[in-house]
């Protein structure tokens, strides 16, 4: 596999930015194999900076949700390009994109729109507080909201300030959650929730309807706000907020990613409850009103509801799952394949230190594939039951391959220093 560019990449990287690149999106995580540098996607597909071409199982970790470069979306941002994007203040696609919005999320009276998810989450806990006049906020540990200082997952550069008014409970544990809103006493302003348990490097729960009334109820009795963050799993479970189909409505709620398939802006909707808290903050951005992904969210959201979408990818999801099952067994690898179908975390069984799934990852790569060893995956709408038939012929012969390398397999230097040897 040709890699000269993505290394002379690299090199040049190196030297202009922290550590060649940052974020999770660095390749330090990752298999040795894989490239850090993308030049053009389409569809389903991504090639990398040297021009090899993947079946891209990662979305953007989510953004793309009718596949990259939608032309129907694409037209709309086109047409307001030519309008115009930054102006000094919102364009009319203000009112129409929140009109939007309020119309297919059920507990949304209003909506502030923002750019990245990180912005969404942040200003829930604001208004929260503004809202209730609190300060303590509950967080699900190990749960993903972003990359301010107050959520970070790596504490540099945070004090424990940033954080002195939130504690944590265990997802789908309702005991704990229950002790966590009785040590906040008189002072709780808002429990935060993710659609699912979606947490990086483990396996997937979806949410126990127990604990999502639960928490509802606790926030009630208690005055204080149900925040659902969205971010990542926001119209890939459902074509509204995600816990309607448990009968929850929460007050707020994050989204951000994938509603504008790709184009950046997030949102922060909530209800009437919450709307006085929203309109004390200070709420703003150089590029929170930029036009041109209200229009690409305004065509994306026409898509999301007068499409199969949804369907379609979770009938993909249930092949790519199924079938990659019977090849691991044949090969007799057994997989942790969790979370729902179109959101899919594959884990091996029995690699507490990912070897063997770092491995595989790099056999997919070869074959085409870019599949993830520890993250959440996303299948988009663009995906064709010809995309699963190639995918699971490359998985065959993955599996093959490792079982092949699996006497010499190492696990990754990175990984041994952030969970120690096992
Ligand atoms: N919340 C969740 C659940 C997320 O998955 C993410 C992004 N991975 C965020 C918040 C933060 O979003 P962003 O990276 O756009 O700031």
């Amino acid at each position: 596999m040709n890699r000269s560019a993505d290394e002379a990449l690299r090199a040049r990287a190196l030297k202009v930015i922290p550590n060649g690149m940052y974020g999770h999106e660095s390749t330090r995580l990752l298999p040795a194999l894989y490239p850090q540098f993308f030049s053009k996607a389409e569809g389903a597909y991504i090639w990398d900076a040297d021009g090899n071409r993947y079946l891209d199982f990662m979305c953007a970790y989510g953004p793309s949700l009718l596949g990259y470069r939608d032309e129907r979306v694409e037209a709309a941002a086109r047409a307001q390009t030519a309008l115009g994007d930054t102006l000094t203040g919102p364009s009319p696609l203000l009112v129409d994109l929140a009109e939007t919005l309020v119309e297919m999320v059920d507990h949304a009276d209003w909506a502030i729109f923002c750019k990245n998810g990180t912005d969404a989450t942040t200003m829930a806990m604001s208004v929260a507080r503004a809202q209730t006049g609190r300060k303590v906020v509950l967080l699900a540990a190990g749960a993903y909201h972003g990359a301010a200082p107050w959520c970070t997952p790596i504490p540099a550069g945070v004090v424990p300030e940033d954080r002195a008014h939130l504690r944590y409970y265990t997802y789908n544990d309702v005991e704990s959650l229950e002790k966590a809103v009785t040590e906040a006493g008189d002072d709780l302003a808002a429990i935060f929730a993710s659609p699912f348990k979606h947490d990086a490097f483990i396996d997937q729960e979806l949410p126990d309807p127990a604990y999502a009334r639960r928490a509802r109820e606790l926030c009630d009795a208690a005055g204080a706000k149900l925040i659902v963050d969205e971010v990542r799993a926001g119209f890939r479970l459902a074509r509204g907020s995600s816990w309607t189909s448990l009968g929850v409505q929460p007050d707020l709620s994050a989204w951000g990613k994938c509603f504008a398939n790709g184009h950046p802006i997030s949102a922060l909707l909530g209800n009437d409850s919450c709307r006085d808290g929203a309109g004390q903050i200070y709420a703003t951005g150089s590029f929170w009103l930029s036009a041109v992904p209200m229009a690409a969210a305004i065509e994306t959201l026409r898509i999301i509801r007068e499409t199969d979408y949804l369907e379609h990818t979770v009938h993909l999801g249930n092949r790519w799952r199924e079938g990659l099952d019977a090849a691991a067994a044949r090969h007799g690898y057994a997989l942790r394949q969790s979370g729902p179908v179109q959101m899919p975390q594959i884990l091996f069984a029995e690699d507490p230190d990912f070897r063997t799934g770092y491995a595989w990852g790099e056999e997919m790569l070869k074959r085409g594939v870019y599949v993830h060893p520890w993250h959440n995956m996303f299948l988009c709408a663009a995906m064709t039951d010809a995309d699963i038939d190639f995918a699971l012929e490359a998985a065959e012969a993955a599996f093959a391959a490792l079982k092949a390398r699996q006497p010499s397999l190492e696990p990754h230097p990175v990984l041994v220093a952030m969970f120690g040897a096992h």
